[in-house]
């Protein structure tokens, strides 16, 4: 296990997490992802192992179609920083660019086909 640690963009949100170490990472082709272009955790992290720490007012909900997964973001500075997973509630996943020490321009990508899973 590694522990990781990430924030916003402005640092309003900051969070960590332990999990297996990363060298992959995900992108789905919902509506939503494929608008926001984002990398995300291979897998997702049990609310146990994901600890956040946010300004006051700052971590803020959006959700859509059928309002199963809970993706997150700062009022601030507009980063999307993780999603509770529609498909295993209580568990996140991260969005791998706010994440130190984590290139996601230099991991092989897996592909998923949430336009039409989700
Ligand atoms: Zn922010």
């Amino acid at each position: 296990m590694q522990t990781y640690k990430g924030s916003c963009h402005c640092g309003a949100i900051q969070f960590s997490f332990e999990g297996e170490p990363i060298t992959k990472g995900m992108r789905c082709n919902c509506s939503f992802c494929s608008k926001r272009g984002i990398v995300v955790s291979p897998y997702p992290v049990p609310e146990a192992q994901f600890h956040i720490n946010a300004k006051e007012g700052a971590l803020s909900l959006y959700q859509f179609g059928k309002k199963k997964a809970k993706h997150y973001f700062c009022r601030i500075c507009g980063i999307h920083t993780f999603t509770e997973s529609p498909r295993m509630l209580g568990h996140c996943r991260v969005n791998l660019g706010c994440v130190e020490g984590v290139d996601t321009f230099a991991m092989d990508i897996e592909l998923f086909d949430g336009k039409h899973l989700l």
